[in-house]
């Protein structure tokens, strides 16, 4: 009754070459460029067959809006395939509510500004001061909300946990020591956000890796920096199946996390 996803078509996702982003996009935060590539998803490339099981995840996060509409993008699994870290009836309140709120909320927004609908809601949220006043609050939050939730989706796998590997493994050592201090860091960060908001790794605006956490739906990019992986602890994303128990979700999340499309974003951050 969860079967979510929209595999009755061909998906054939660009051939992007390998790419670097220069230190002067990251003057002053990060450059257009870089938000680009990240909304597409990386150097992922893969043609998927209906029906057929992907040899990888789909990594892909799209917060680009189709004729200057934003939609909500499918999930690349079905809302029981976390179980039993996170559980199929908050996996689809969670996107086919919650999510969808903040898509229908944005386009809302933006009902009486084509322009905008025509950008990036990435775009968007990295250069809020570009929207109008008027709008401006209910664009970070609702542009966040689509942006966060399309990459902690695409963050995720069936298939996920265990460790990162290559050179994001080399910096996530380099920086915090070891996976599990880094391990230690972020959940700590998660626990200790007040009330609603998120947990990221980060790519700075100096090119390194850090931890930081947002309130609301407020995104790293807000603060010129990539998410390079994002955990939801809004009460939402968990209280269903650990109500108060958040150290007991994010315990379970790392259960889920798809390395793999986190070193693909690390790939093409360029650090
Ligand atoms: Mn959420």
């Amino acid at each position: 009754m969860f079967k979510h996803k929209g595999n009755d078509k061909m998906t054939v996702q660009p051939t992007l070459p390998s790419i670097s982003v220069s230190r002067r996009q990251f003057v002053g935060g990060i450059g257009a460029g870089a938000v680009a590539l990240l909304a597409l998803g990386g150097a992922g490339q893969r043609v998927q067959r209906a029906g057929a099981a992907p040899s990888r995840p789909d990594v892909r996060v799209k917060t680009a809006s189709s004729n200057g509409v934003f939609t909500l993008p499918p999930l690349p699994y079905d809302y029981s395939a976390l179980e039993p870290h996170i559980d199929a009836l908050t996996m689809q309140i969670h996107h086919s509510r919650h999510h969808a709120a903040y898509v229908n909320n944005l386009n809302a927004a933006l009902k009486d500004y084509p322009t905008l609908q025509n950008r990036d809601a990435t775009d968007l949220i990295a250069h809020l001061d570009s929207v109008p006043e008027a709008i401006r609050a209910t664009v970070r939050n609702n542009a966040g909300g689509h942006v966060n939730h399309a990459i902690f989706w695409a963050l995720m796998s069936p298939q996920g946990g265990g460790e990162p590997s290559g050179a994001l493994a080399q910096s996530i050592r380099g920086t915090f020591g070891d996976f599990a201090s880094f391990k230690v860091q972020l959940a700590d960060a998660a626990a200790k956000r007040f009330g609603s908001g998120w947990a990221w790794l980060v790519v700075n605006a100096d090119k390194r890796l850090q931890i930081v956490s947002t309130p609301n739906q407020d995104s790293p990019y807000m603060m010129g920096q990539l998410p390079l992986l994002g955990v939801d602890v809004w009460e939402h994303a968990y209280y269903l199946k650990y109500q108060n128990r958040r150290a007991d979700y994010l315990a379970a999340w790392w259960n889920v996390v798809n390395w793999h499309a986190v070193g693909q974003r690390f790939d093409v951050a360029g650090v």
